[in-house]
């Protein structure tokens, strides 16, 4: 079966197609700046690439430039509409409602759409994205996969804020994490690298990319996440500040008049790397600036470091040890500077870091110490394949109840 898988941000449609019985994927792709004058589109088949500006309004007609694409020309992957068994949205909000990936109808959409004051800009590109799809593949079965529905099994005592408990009961205010799909991925793949059943093991997943994040994973359910209510809490980012002095947030307010969306912005779009090195939310700009002397790119890759660090520590604690730490994304997976940085110091809890295999970048691979009784482990994530294997399972499990109820 072929999947179409869709991630639509605020401003950006990500796609994948991929035959699932091969695993193999057909076509990737992206729209970019989607409502702007300066939108383009990026489109993959094999190992060609063709980019091309395009003004595109809204998410519909970047979904009728991608569905297009993929069905006519030279870059076509299939020929046509027909060969796309399913199509599997990413959503990044489920709130309480979703403990796990659901087939799309009219009462998915309304949670989704009820749930997009918690996620405003995400959901609701989600939903253009589904509306398109509705509109131009009318019938397709559609699956939504949500970021948040892997941690709704964490205890009470994880998710909910020390605030008084009727803003939980009134106004949803808890932890619901972010990069689910990201974790449930590694932290499964983990398991088959180290020929372990995941219900035995006892996990820390880092997903160090732009956005970052870290669980602790008790015998394969999440027991807490650093991320909050919000992709704002936690650990230190590219441009998010994380985890604050919440006393910080109505100081700088009264300080330096400013309005909740002014306040918002600083911590989402100028703090973290950026905000603490003046270069870049990128660590790769951030790492030349500090080896070239650079003592607040220093400062920020310390302090990144340090954050990650800590996390483990009470990962460790609460799970009171672990089997092993995996990293992904693109910090994760490629900097080798920061994992030495993070792993610095930790042998007498068992954890150490094989600074050969480190060397590396990229690739699936194992780079503890033989002597390490905590296995590290890099692990590239792939949410599409998640998001396409949640889809066909949902699709074909849909196909046999009717198959029965037909019989
Ligand atoms: P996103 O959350 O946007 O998907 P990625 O997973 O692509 O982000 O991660 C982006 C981060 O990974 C950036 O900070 C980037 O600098 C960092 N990164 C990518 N490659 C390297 C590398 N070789 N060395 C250090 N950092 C890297």
């Amino acid at each position: 079966m072929n999947i179409l898988v869709i991630n639509a941000g605020s401003s950006s449609l990500k796609y994948q197609l991929v035959d699932f019985n091969s695993n193999k994927v057909l076509a990737r792709g992206l729209c970019e700046r989607v409502g702007s004058d300066s939108s383009f589109h990026k489109h993959g088949v094999d190992d060609n690439e063709i980019v091309h500006e395009t003004p595109l309004r809204d998410h519909e007609e970047a979904m009728q430039l991608v569905l297009k694409t993929l069905t006519e020309g030279e870059h076509a992957a299939i020929s046509s509409l027909a060969e796309i068994g399913a199509v599997g949205h990413r959503i990044v909000h489920g709130g309480e409602y979703f403990q796990a990936s659901a087939m799309i109808d009219d009462d998915v959409i309304s949670k989704i759409d009820e749930l997009a004051e918690l996620a405003p800009l995400h959901n609701k590109a989600a939903l253009s994205g589904i509306y398109a799809c509705q509109e131009l593949m009318p019938g397709i079965p559609m699956v939504a996969v949500f970021d948040t529905a892997f941690f709704q099994t964490l205890p009470q005592s994880a998710y909910m804020y020390p605030l008084p408990y009727e803003y939980y009961e009134q106004y949803g205010i808890r932890k619901y994490g972010a990069h689910g799909t990201s974790h449930r991925y590694i932290s499964e793949r983990a398991a088959d690298i180290l020929g372990e059943n995941l219900q035995d093991l006892r996990l820390i997943t880092c997903h160090l990319g732009n956005g970052c994040s870290v669980s602790a994973i008790d015998h394969g359910h999440p027991i807490d996440t650093s991320m909050g209510f919000t992709p704002l809490d936690g650990l230190m980012m590219g441009t998010r500040c994380g985890a604050i002095d919440p006393a910080i947030v109505t100081y700088l307010m009264q300080k330096l008049d400013l309005t909740p969306q002014q306040m918002d912005d600083i911590m989402n779009k100028k703090s973290g790397l950026l905000g603490i090195s003046g270069v870049s939310n990128d660590l790769r700009s951030v790492r030349e600036a500090s080896e070239s002397g650079n003592e607040r790119a220093m400062l920020a890759y310390e302090m990144f470091a340090s954050r990650v660090k800590k996390y483990i520590g009470q990962y460790l604690a609460l799970m009171a040890g672990c089997d092993a730490i995996v990293l992904t994304a693109g910090i994760g997976e490629n900097c080798a500077k920061m994992r030495r940085m993070i792993f610095s110091g930790l042998q007498p809890l068992g954890i150490v870091l094989d600074q050969e295999k480190n060397k590396h970048r990229g690739f699936e691979r194992i780079v503890s110490s033989d002597k390490s009784e905590v296995t590290i482990i890099i692990i590239p994530t792939d949410e599409e394949y998640m998001i396409a294997r949640d889809t066909y399972e949902i699709v074909r499990a849909q196909r046999q109840i009717v198959r029965v109820q037909r019989d």
